[in-house]
């Protein structure tokens, strides 16, 4: 074991090789990894075969014990830190809390005690310190608009501070929609002149994790990735997590049948809102947003807005504020997936879902392996 290995820095805050290997098993969960065939019998409450594979949680907990901590650097623009708030609600808050607090973030403007020069001093000598190799969180929208006198921090603008952290990046998350795509303060008139990351930083990977906010576990599932990999997951043409943006919430989404059946709720109190009908005639987006809401959810796992009554916003979307009104009800055609595709979709929406929520499965074979291995 490397000296100053994750494992190391892990063991010097008092955790025990038991809770290690658990946590070993929380990141292979967080991963949904694919590469390796299935650990035969682990499967959830229902019965769904864990997409946690052979040899993932040794893999992982081999490059824990060989890698050093991965550095974060956190900066918020425009933003509400919905994103931040959103992270400590999370379905598996002992992995965020190892992930965010143990072993990456240098600096997080919304949760450092400092502040003043003392935090742009941190910030600075974070960046100095890992160039190259630290990954820069960004949570809210940057603008350049009138000398970007709308968003500046420690008499710098948004833009600038930007660009300062991203050149010393190895690569760059923008977390909700505001970060991604510009958000709420890109809507129309856009008096700042909103952007997202990806249309300002071109020679730096940036993954896109849109949503409003953002779902804390597809969050913390690609920065285990990059922890323990070093590699990125692979985008789609907005920047999105393939595995966790690949398909709409329409076709995962659980009134599907109703949709399907003709079966609407035309507004918030008839007979078939109380039916959990359909939303699509109050406005609902999940046929041209893509997200894993339907499969993840919130809250530990305990609802969406679809489940809730609420009909999808769409801020998994660029221009997501302004595209098409709230509550208005669709009209524009929507082609029905094949069953093939629909199939696919849920498929691969109990897998993701079944990824994260496995972590607990995972654990217990984990902390069991970590039993004998103490035994012996
Ligand atoms: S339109 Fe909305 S509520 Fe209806 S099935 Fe699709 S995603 Fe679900």
């Amino acid at each position: 074991m490397a000296e100053d290995s994750i494992y190391s820095e892990l063991k010097k805050e008092g955790m025990s090789r038991r809770g290690f290997l658990k946590f070993c098993g929380l990141v292979a969960g967080a991963m949904s990894f694919t590469m390796l065939p299935p650990i035969e019998g682990l499967t959830d409450v229902r019965g769904v075969q864990s997409p946690v594979k052979h040899g993932t949680i040794e893999m992982v907990a081999k490059a824990l014990q060989t890698k050093q901590r991965l550095p974060v650097i956190w900066m918020e623009f425009q933003d509400c830190a919905g994103c931040t708030e959103a992270l400590t609600r999370s379905k598996s808050p002992t992995l965020v809390d190892l992930v965010l607090n143990k072993i990456t973030v240098e600096y997080h403007e919304t949760l450092t005690a400092a502040a003043g020069f003392q935090t742009e001093e941190a910030k600075l000598a974070a960046m100095q310190k890992y160039a190259g190799q630290y990954i820069l969180v960004v949570e809210g929208s940057v603008t350049d608009l009138d000398d970007g006198i709308y968003c500046t921090i420690g008499g710098k603008s948004s833009m600038e501070l930007l660009r300062e952290a991203a050149a010393g990046a190895a690569a760059i998350v923008a977390t909700g929609n505001c970060a991604a795509f510009g958000g709420l303060p890109r809507a129309k008139p856009n008096p700042t002149g909103a952007l997202g990351v990806y249309e300002v930083i071109k020679d730096k990977p940036v993954v896109n994790i849109p949503g409003c906010p953002a779902i804390p576990e597809v969050f913390t599932s690609v920065l285990a990735q990059f922890l323990v990999f070093g590699t990125l997951p692979e985008l789609d043409a907005l920047h999105r997590p393939k595995n966790f943006y690949g398909t709409a919430i329409h076709d995962r989404c659980l009134r599907r049948p109703f949709y399907d059946a003709g079966k609407f709720a035309l507004s918030f109190d008839d007979e078939g809102a109380k039916k959990g009908y359909c939303l699509y005639k109050l406005g609902c987006k999940g046929p041209t947003t893509y997200n894993s809401c339907a499969t993840l959810k919130w809250s530990g796992g305990l609802s969406f807005p679809i489940q809730s009554g609420h009909p999808c916003l769409g801020c998994s979307e660029p221009n997501f504020w302004d595209g098409g009104g709230f509550y208005q009800g669709q009209s524009a055609p929507i082609s029905k997936p094949t069953g093939t595709v629909a199939a696919a979709a849920v498929a691969a929406g109990v897998a993701i879902a079944a990824g994260v929520g496995m972590a607990n499965v995972a654990q217990k074979k984990a902390a069991h392996s970590a039993d004998k291995e103490e035994e012996e």
